[in-house]
């Protein structure tokens, strides 16, 4: 029996096996059928002409036969009738003796007529001593009716009897042959006609037999339809690479459950579930190892997600590193929450793809059609914001909750957008000052991009970032803010008031090898000295591929272009691996600096890496700093450089000349401030 899967749908039978197996079995039965044909045509036309042929033959010897022997019984009626009228002559005799000579002369041209050249010949012969005979009879009857007995006599032994005794016997043994031929023939028409009555059976069984070969044939050709028929239906329900239900068949799966007695919530007591997974970080273990890994990675996947399911639960690949699990019936979205972090432990263990251990993390989205309506597409939906929720959350598991995400639906509509804004300017900068937490001096600005949405007012970061980072959109938004970030660089030094600029740079554009020269060229263009660029990338983004990352930083490095570590302290950067880098700055992370002040362990925390940096000959930034107790303290512990909105919110460029103009002095300064021992750049390898 054809075995039933998780999602309901007969695995796809084994199609080419049994495509070769018929095809084989078709070219046999097309040879067979056309041998047989050949047989059965060979043999019609063959008997049928046989014995046509030994009928023709039989009919014209048997006709020839009767020929001669009319020939021959004329003759002998011409003999008789001579010698009747030697002994009593009369008119009645001699009119009599010459119809028999004319009916001897009738039968030869019968003869003539319905024999063969020797018949003919013979016949020739015959009539010229017929001819003879008749001169010597005209003779014989004169001298009878003379009366002279001796010259009739002398006649009839020296003139007629001669011719007649050769005529006799040339006819009578021709008859006699004639008669013996045409015996023969139909003797031999007997015999065919034996070995057609025996032929006819074997040739309509070998018949019978192809009737069956075909329909053997015709069989396995429409079971080869099938065969055929059910792949494409496969194929159409079912993701190619890892042989799960693919997003056509999941949809179907879950107006099924909805619609029919399972999972609607009523009387049968059960919910339908539907879970929503995307890994994280998938694209770079894609990026780093190639397809071939990240394709090996995604089946395994699938397999542990099936393992872990009930065999009713339907697993399914939505694309990418997108998967979705139906759960058909589900007690309560508490139980679905359960199967979720199920789910989530089951990735845990690393993945051994190609003699290489790679670890992956899922977000999972969570709704319940008891919680969440009953609605197919309202369900899918409300699971792809829970699942982005659960992301922007840093991993783990979600449920829709309308409440707490409302712009949630709106960041997923704006996705469309995104690639529009890249290309009409809707995508501005606002600048937030880094201020020299000893000097007091604004030492540089970190550039922060908004999205000026026409019809949204200003989206900010987070709400695109993540969706850009997904889609592969985040090349060209980085390349933007780039050059909008140098020709604000340029536009600065043309003024005089020459500030570094600090860009972010996302995880994907750290696995981008175009981008060095992207940024060498972005320089170049607008003329901005490299050390005016400070460049950010996260710790995140330093551990997913280290060594290609290092060595798309050193090169970056090697343009003059200044890097920091953002978000520093969130992640786990190994020290080892931060003296590898080319690394200028730190930044502490905004959730130490925010929380210092409030008496908790973040001000240790902060301290610490504070001394931790400068041992590393690095200068220190503290992001998030949001009042001046946590700007006294970082002044206590040596920190270089503070940025927060105590001293300033992120600003257009205007208000930011308002801002610095308004400052008691805005001298203008190099970019690190003298005493943090990073005018140079660390050149470890
Ligand atoms: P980030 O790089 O850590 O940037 C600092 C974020 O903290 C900014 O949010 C900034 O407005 C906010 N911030 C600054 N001071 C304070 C403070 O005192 N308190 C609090 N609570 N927040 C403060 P923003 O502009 O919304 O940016 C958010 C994130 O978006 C950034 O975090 C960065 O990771 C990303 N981002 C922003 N612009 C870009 C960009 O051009 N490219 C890339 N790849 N990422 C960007
Ligand atoms: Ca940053
Ligand atoms: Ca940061």
């Amino acid at each position: 029996m054809t075995p039933i899967r998780g999602d309901g749908y007969p695995a796809p039978p084994n199609g080419v096996d049994a495509e070769l197996r018929v095809g084989r079995r078709s070219r046999v039965a097309s040879v067979a059928l056309a041998a047989v044909l050949l047989a059965v045509s060979v043999f019609a036309v063959w008997s049928s002409q046989a014995t046509s042929g030994a009928a023709n033959r039989a009919v014209s010897a048997s006709a020839l036969s009767d020929d001669y022997r009319a020939a021959a019984s004329a003759i002998g009626a011409e003999e008789l009738l001579k010698r009747k009228y030697r002994s009593e002559p009369g008119p009645g005799l001699r009119g009599n003796f010459d119809a028999a000579a004319a009916g001897f002369v009738a039968a030869m041209m019968n003869v003539r007529r319905d024999g063969g050249a020797a018949d003919r010949s013979l016949v020739d012969g015959v009539l010229v001593l017929h001819a003879a005979y008749l001169d010597a009879i005209g003779r014989l009857f004169q001298a009878t009716d003379r009366g002279d007995t001796a010259g009739a006599t002398r006649i009839d032994n020296s003139e007629v009897d001669p011719p007649f005794w050769t005529m006799q016997t040339d006819v009578v043994d021709a008859a006699e042959a004639r008669h013996l031929e045409s015996l023969d023939d139909l003797g031999s028409l007997t015999r065919l006609e034996g070995v057609t009555r025996r032929l006819t059976p074997l040739v309509f069984l070998l018949g019978l037999l192809l009737a069956a070969a075909l329909t053997t044939v015709t069989r396995g050709h429409q079971r080869l339809l099938g065969v055929e028929r059910a792949q494409a239906v496969h194929a159409s329900l079912h993701d190619a690479l890892t042989g799960l239900a693919n997003r056509t068949l999941l949809a179907e799966r879950l107006s099924q459950a909805l619609g029919t007695g399972t999972g609607t919530g009523a009387g049968t007591g059960t919910d339908t579930g539907l879970l929503l997974i995307d890994l994280d970080r998938f694209k770079e273990i894609n990026d780093t190892f190639g397809h071939h890994y990240g394709d090996e990675l995604l089946t395994q996947i699938g397999q542990r997600l099936n393992a872990a399911v009930r065999e009713v639960d339907c697993v399914a690949r939505l694309g990418g590193d997108e998967f979705a699990v139906l759960l058909p019936d589900v007690r309560s979205l508490d139980h679905a929450l359960v199967v979720a972090t199920q789910l989530r432990t089951a990735l845990e263990p690393p993945f051994r793809v190609l003699g290489v251990d790679l670890h992956v993390e899922a977000s999972v989205g969570v709704v319940t059609s008891g919680e969440h309506g009953r609605d197919a597409t309202l369900l899918l939906q409300h699971a792809d914001i829970a699942m982005y929720v659960a992301k922007a959350q840093s991993g783990g598991v979600s449920t829709y909750d309308p409440d707490a995400d409302e712009h949630t639906p709106e960041k997923l509509s704006l996705l469309g957008d995104l690639r529009r804004a890249l290309g009409n300017d809707e995508l501005v900068l606002h600048f937030q000052p880094k201020v020299g937490v000893l000097c007091d001096e604004v030492v540089g600005v970190e550039a922060l991009v908004r999205w000026q949405h026409p019809e949204r007012g200003m989206v900010y970061p987070d709400d695109f970032i993540p969706m850009a980072e997904h889609t592969g959109l985040i090349g060209a938004l980085s390349r933007r803010v780039l050059d909008l970030a140098l020709a604000q660089a340029r536009a600065w030094s043309d003024a005089g008031e020459a500030l570094t600029v600090s860009v972010n740079l996302s995880a994907r554009n750290l696995l981008d090898e175009r981008m060095p020269a992207m940024v060498g060229e972005l320089l170049a263009a607008h003329g901005v000295a490299p050390d005016l660029l400070v460049l950010e990338v996260t710790e995140s983004a330093l551990m997913t591929e280290p060594v290609r990352a290092q060595r798309l930083l050193q090169e970056l490095a090697a343009l003059g272009v200044r890097i920091s570590i953002d978000d520093f302290g969130a992640g786990y950067t190994s020290l080892g691996q931060l003296k590898s880098l080319p690394v200028s700055e730190l930044k502490i992370d905004k959730s130490f600096v925010m929380t210092m002040s409030e008496g908790s362990s973040d001000d240790l925390i902060v301290h610490s890496l504070i001394d931790l940096g400068h041992n590393l000959g690095l200068s220190i930034v503290a992001e998030g700093v949001e009042n001046e107790q946590t700007l006294a303290a970082l002044r206590r512990y040596g920190c270089d450089v503070a940025q927060g909105y105590h001293l300033s919110r992120p600003l257009a460029p205007d208000a930011l000349a308002s801002w610095r103009a308004g400052r008691p002095s805005t001298p203008v300064r190099a970019p690190f401030p003298v005493g943090s021992a990073l005018a140079v750049i660390p050149t470890h390898s």
